[in-house]
């Protein structure tokens, strides 16, 4: 084979490629802003999607907003305000540390910002594309805070866009927003799509997590729900709270066709995949096919022993010891489960 020229990519296809990554799906999209809300101390978050985030996502907080000057770099990637050195990597206390989730979506959508600080007389607004502010930034109206518009995500990427349904987005979205919702429990949340009047997801402010499970996934939830707590743990210095419903509980009523399984880590939303596994064949070995479990972990470690930049998307993490720490706490739980739970069911069969 004849050896090719090689060239250097162009920018701007560099950067359409790294945003897939950031931004995979409307949902991915949805999560960074709202924890760019978050990171800006909100007490309100709301969500409005149309067609499932494709034609149009906005998303409104009452956070500290961005000053008129950071707008013209807002989008341009790797411009954060929340990290500015290695070590900060390593003691992260904001959702966001790389200056990559409004770059990609300026490079994947029509991207408008309108915001206000609260020492400000009027809110601004501009837009941007590939990165960069497209025209100058307006003074409007506005309250405190930050309201992003996504239009049109994936417009110029045909086959990501052909890959998606509306309707399973949407399911997507809810997901995200209700875990989201779920934990944040300072934090108003509500999410509405399309022509729709009535919110899908509505919590109450300076709620607690027991309000926020039954508001968000139902009353029957909490009927049959034990929980666990690891208070700094003597060796692995974790500490770990966790909720599960018990052998008794039927997810046949609920629409549900799969368990829930929902893990925080330092407060951070993220999938490990080894320990949803083991908890869900441990269930397994004691509820039926049919009975699909919800399991909530929240879990805090050392930030130096996590590590949250394996992908762009921070949803998948590592951390040290992570095979001794999932098997401590899948035991912990099998013991409530065969303790509490399952004694339960069979007090009330005999
Ligand atoms: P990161 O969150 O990693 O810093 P982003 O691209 O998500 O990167 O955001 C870039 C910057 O824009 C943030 O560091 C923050 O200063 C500002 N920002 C984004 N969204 C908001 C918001 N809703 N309220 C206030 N500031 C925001
Ligand atoms: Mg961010």
């Amino acid at each position: 084979m004849s050896s090719n020229k090689i060239r250097k990519l162009d920018e701007t296809l560099i950067n359409r490629i790294a945003a897939g990554e950031v931004v995979v799906r409307p949902c991915s999209a949805i999560k960074e802003l709202i924890e760019n809300s978050l990171d800006a101390s909100s007490h309100q978050i709301h969500v409005y999607v149309k067609q499932g985030g494709l034609k149009r996502i906005e998303i409104r907080d009452d956070g500290c907003g961005i000053l008129k000057d950071d707008l013209p770099l807002l989008c341009e990637r790797f411009a954060t305000s929340k990290l500015s050195s290695v070590d900060d990597l390593y003691q992260l206390n904001t959702y966001g540390f790389r200056g990559e989730a409004l770059a990609s979506l300026s490079y994947a959508s029509h991207l408008t910002v309108i915001t206000k600080v609260k020492d400000s007389p009027c809110a601004y607004t501009c837009t941007y594309e590939d990165g960069k502010i497209k025209n100058q930034v307006k003074p409007c109206a506005g309250t405190n805070g930050t309201t992003l518009i996504v239009e049109d995500l994936f417009y110029n990427n045909s086959l990501r866009l052909k890959m998606m349904k509306s309707l399973d987005e949407y399911h997507r979205i809810v997901d995200c927003v209700q875990k989201l919702a779920l934990r944040n429990t300072h934090v108003s949340f509500q999410l509405k799509h399309d022509q729709q009047l009535d919110c899908d997801i509505l919590t109450l402010p300076s709620t607690t997590l027991y309000q926020n499970m039954k508001q968000l996934y139902g009353p029957e939830i909490v009927r049959d729900m034990y929980d666990i707590t690891i208070s700094k743990h003597a060796l692995y210095l974790f500490e770990c709270k966790a909720y599960f419903t018990g052998t008794n509980y039927s997810s046949s009523s609920s629409s549900k066709s799969q368990a829930i399984f929902i893990l925080f880590i330092n407060g951070r939303l993220v999938d490990c995949q080894p320990l949803k596994k083991q908890i869900l064949s441990m269930y397994a070995l004691y509820v039926s096919k049919s009975t699909l479990p919800f399991v909530y972990v929240d879990l805090q470690m050392e930030p130096s022993t996590l590590d949250v930049n394996i992908h762009p998307s921070k949803s998948e993490v590592r951390f040290l010891n992570s095979e001794q720490i999932i098997q401590i706490i899948v035991k912990q739980i099998e013991d409530v489960l065969v303790q509490k739970s399952a004694k339960h069911s069979t007090t009330q069969l005999t």
